[in-house]
């Protein structure tokens, strides 16, 4: 089947191009510009603009998830520790109403480490006693574990670096700088990229001197060096700033966003309420010090990527939905000081590139038709990204006025 869009502003995921039109052939977009094939469906997008679906690059999801982020445009969800299965990943894939995903499996973690302590002290009793994280103590173990994820279908590798001072379980258990090392190096081995869960600058310095291709947050305890800037920058690794998760770490709430219509007809009553809560687990931090540190990596020539850290409506990960938080996640961006266009990069052609995910983040001929069609101009004003008129996952438009079904509604 083919789908012609026709008179749409057009993000390609770089920058707005002259083209005004998409042609789509089945799974893929067939051509952008040039005239409408004759005989076939055509979609007057007059006062909107098409842009690639969007990209999480940090999730803990489930279908549930998967289907709420598909609502709201976000075609592709990174997964930053979970235990999907090969199986279950290829047959979403293939699905046309929920979003993709990527996954690392699980993390690499020190005995009693992040994200442990959530196992511990969570309300179902049956998790917290018999439900064992799995974790490692030496290098050897280190490379087994990576071993065994990447045999598991992992995309990539990720390792926690995490000593609880920011997360509100201080003086927690982290690996050491060996099982670090090795981590990275068995990962790389494989050909697969380390990225590292941080809060602290400290963290942050111990994955950077490791080799880790990317940090899955952006340290909140201080404000780096402008050393330390650099030596991000000439490491290569992309930053994850997941500021909405950092915002509500340092005691903000996002009702703001819950309030707004183009939110609320889309989640239901427990996911707003969720989001509509704050953690609050590190009161001291101030969200303006990290825009000033997302600005000065930005400045300095790091990759920033658009993630949110959303993964389930339950009061200890508050201020948080799938979908919607991806979006609030790219106006904080903004706020931190990028232009809206380069905002919208970051969750586009950046991440598709530095994932590898050759097939989308673009609106280019042979990219798979993942894509979304809001009114007015993001690339002006980013709250217009939840201005949702259209939503296509390989070419196939969802009804985005359906909120998905899910257990917990
Ligand atoms: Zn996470």
């Amino acid at each position: 089947m083919i789908t012609v869009i026709t008179n749409a502003r057009i993000f390609d995921g770089e920058r707005v191009i002259d083209e005004h039109m998409v042609v789509i052939d089945g799974a893929n977009v067939h051509s952008v510009g040039g005239v409408a094939p004759a005989g076939t469906t055509v979609i007057d997008a007059q006062g909107a603009t098409l842009m690639p679906g969007l990209i999480d690059s940090h999730v803990h999801t489930d279908v549930d998830g998967l289907h709420d982020a598909l609502l709201f445009g976000v075609t592709t969800e990174l997964e930053m520790n979970g235990r999907w299965s090969t199986k279950q990943r290829k047959a979403i894939s293939v699905r046309t109403d929920i979003a993709d995903l990527r996954s690392p499996g699980m993390g690499v973690t020190a005995k009693g480490g992040h994200p442990a302590q959530y196992v511990r002290s969570s309300s179902n009793l049956f998790i917290r006693f018999f439900y064992h994280y799995p974790f490692v103590s030496t290098p050897a173990e280190a490379t087994k574990f990576v071993g065994k994820q990447v045999a598991r279908g992992a995309d990539y590798i990720k390792v926690f670096i995490e000593d609880g001072s920011c997360v509100g379980f201080p003086g927690l258990p982290t690996i050491d700088d060996e099982t670090l090392l090795a981590t990275v190096k068995e990962a790389h081995r494989y050909d697969k990229m380390a990225i590292a869960h941080v809060t602290t600058v400290e963290g942050g310095q111990r994955a950077i001197a490791a080799g880790v291709d990317g940090l899955a947050h952006i340290f909140f305890d201080r404000q780096p060096t402008p050393k330390f800037v650099a030596a991000i920058a000439s490491s290569g690794a992309f930053v994850i700033p997941t500021l909405v998760t950092i915002s509500s770490a340092v005691g903000n709430n996002a009702s703001a966003l819950a309030a707004d219509a183009r939110v609320k007809c889309r989640l239901s009553q427990r996911w707003l309420d969720s989001l509509s809560r704050g953690i609050n687990v590190y009161p001291r931090g101030k969200l303006q010090d990290v825009f000033s540190s997302v600005l000065a990596l930005h400045k300095a020539g790091v990759d920033i990527l658009a993630g949110s850290d959303v993964s389930e409506p339950v009061p200890s990960l508050g201020g948080l939905a799938h979908g919607a938080s991806l979006h609030h996640e790219l106006q904080l961006l903004v706020a931190a000081g990028l232009t809206p266009i380069e905002a919208l990069r970051t969750a586009t052609s950046t991440p598709a590139r530095r994932f590898g995910l050759n097939d989308r983040g673009r609106i280019v001929a042979g990219a798979r038709a993942d894509l979304l069609l809001v009114d007015g101009d993001p690339t002006t004003n980013i709250s217009d990204t939840l201005s949702i008129r259209a939503v296509w996952r390989r070419g196939v438009q969802l009804n985005t006025q359906k909120r998905a079904t899910r257990k917990w509604s």
